[in-house]
């Protein structure tokens, strides 16, 4: 964190923790909002604790792929918690299930920094407290939840809950990156609402805990799928912007990608600009001819990777389909361009595939790339026009002998 991250977000991480712990500790040794019911604490790190195991490999898979959002599904326990414990004992059931997910899932991603772990627990631990102390403050904590009044008192602790942790969650991803569109903020309408299908799920493990405690039962189920169902949306999604031969982005991802750049550079006006390279492998028909085309598909992947690893970290490379490959490079001069096109075609020149096929070790080697380069504004306003450009380049190389660079 001290190293990596913005001194804004330091400042906010370190306050939401700050609070998060004395009003822990306060409340603890004040013995605000009434006196624990350890059964009940005891039943719900039981039951989240539970749950999370059973789902260990979902959550997994789910954090390694996870974008910006992460819905977390065991906030069905925390509302619970909210209306059945005092303000202090339900963070500190934040604390416990957080700890569990830490060292059985986020430990073996770690898709991102601890610290960022560490924030997210504070914010449950803050939502949690805050929702119950509105309960307690307003005498309705501890209302027999089967009456009206009860009710209300779950509605009411369910917003709460909701409002303080979208909000607290929107101010860290704006601090920490700076992004401003609601989406990146406050999610999507769908992601919010699985938010609400948890919390509808948590104010039934409520009443069925202190109803009829077996009929917890019926929640568990729900929520399992609905947990499997997030992975699945995440997985569609990605599956839906992949080209499956190499990893690389397809024609659509790589088109919503270059779409969203090239709406950056309108905004900011021209400066910096962004450039496309078109790439296709030469005479390529022939490594099918020769090897078949499973033995082309190997090499295609292997090109991919090549191209992947001569350009820069924040380039969009994708994959035209057939043996066609297209690069956006963001933010860059003319000279850089070249420069990297020609970083693009000597390191397929030097790729040395060797693929085992069922009869043995075949070696393709002396593969040679086309480029055509085009740059944002100077080939023209839209990105169609940048791409017919660069494709108009990638012909002249073709034609001018091939194995070449081409403007
Ligand atoms: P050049 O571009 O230099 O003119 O020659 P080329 O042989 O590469 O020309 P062309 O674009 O006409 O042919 C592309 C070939 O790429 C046709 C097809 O055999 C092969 N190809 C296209 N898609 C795939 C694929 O997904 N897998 C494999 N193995 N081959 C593919
Ligand atoms: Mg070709
Ligand atoms: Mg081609």
């Amino acid at each position: 964190m001290w190293g990596g991250a913005k001194t804004r977000w330091i400042a906010y991480a370190l306050g939401c923790e700050l609070l998060a712990v004395g009003a822990t500790g306060t409340a603890l040794a004040t013995g605000f909002g009434g006196a624990v019911r350890p059964g009940w604490f005891a039943v719900l790190v039981a039951l989240g604790v539970a749950q999370a195991e059973m789902s260990r490999r979902i959550e997994r898979l789910r954090r390694w792929m996870s974008g910006q959002m992460h819905i977390n599904v065991t906030s069905v326990w925390y509302l619970a918690g909210v209306v059945l414990l005092p303000p202090a004992w339900v963070a500190l059931l934040a604390v416990v299930l957080y700890t569990h997910l830490w060292v059985r899932v986020w430990r073996q991603v770690r898709t991102r920094p601890a610290h960022r772990f560490v924030a997210s627990t504070a914010w449950a631990m803050l939502s949690c407290f805050a929702a119950s102390s509105v309960l307690a403050v307003s005498g309705l904590h501890g209302t027999p939840l089967q009456t009206p009044r009860g009710l209300f008192a779950l509605c009411l602790a369910a917003a709460v809950f909701e409002l303080v942790n979208v909000g607290l969650v929107a101010a860290g991803i704006y601090l920490y990156t700076s992004q401003r569109s609601a989406a990146d903020l406050i999610g999507t309408w769908e992601d919010n609402a699985f938010e609400l299908a948890t919390l509808c799920l948590g104010g039934l493990a409520a009443l069925a805990l202190v109803e009829q405690p077996v009929l917890v039962v019926f929640v568990v189920a729900p929520l399992l799928l609905l947990h499997r169902y997030l992975l699945l949306k995440q997985q569609l999604q990605v599956a839906a912007v992949t080209d499956e031969k190499t990893g690389l982005l397809n024609t659509a991802g790589w088109h919503e990608s270059a779409t969203r750049e090239h709406a950056r550079v309108q905004r900011r006006g021209a400066v910096g600009g962004f450039a496309v390279l078109m790439i296709d492998l030469d005479h390529f028909k022939r490594i099918n001819d020769t090897y078949g085309h499973l033995t082309g598909d190997d090499v295609l992947a292997a090109v991919a990777v090549a191209i992947s690893g001569s350009v820069r970290q924040g380039d969009t490379v994708g994959r035209f389909g057939g043996e066609e490959f297209v690069v956006l490079l963001p933010g860059i001069g003319r000279a850089d361009v070249l420069a990297i096109a020609e970083r693009v075609r000597v390191a397929v020149g030097e790729l040395n595939v060797v693929i085992s096929t069922g009869s043995g070790t075949v070696r393709v080697s002396g593969l040679s790339v086309s480029i055509g380069v085009a740059r944002h504004p100077d080939a023209g306003p839209t990105l169609d026009d940048v791409l017919r450009t660069a494709d108009a380049a990638l012909y002249r190389a073709k034609e001018a002998g091939r194995n070449r660079v081409a403007v």
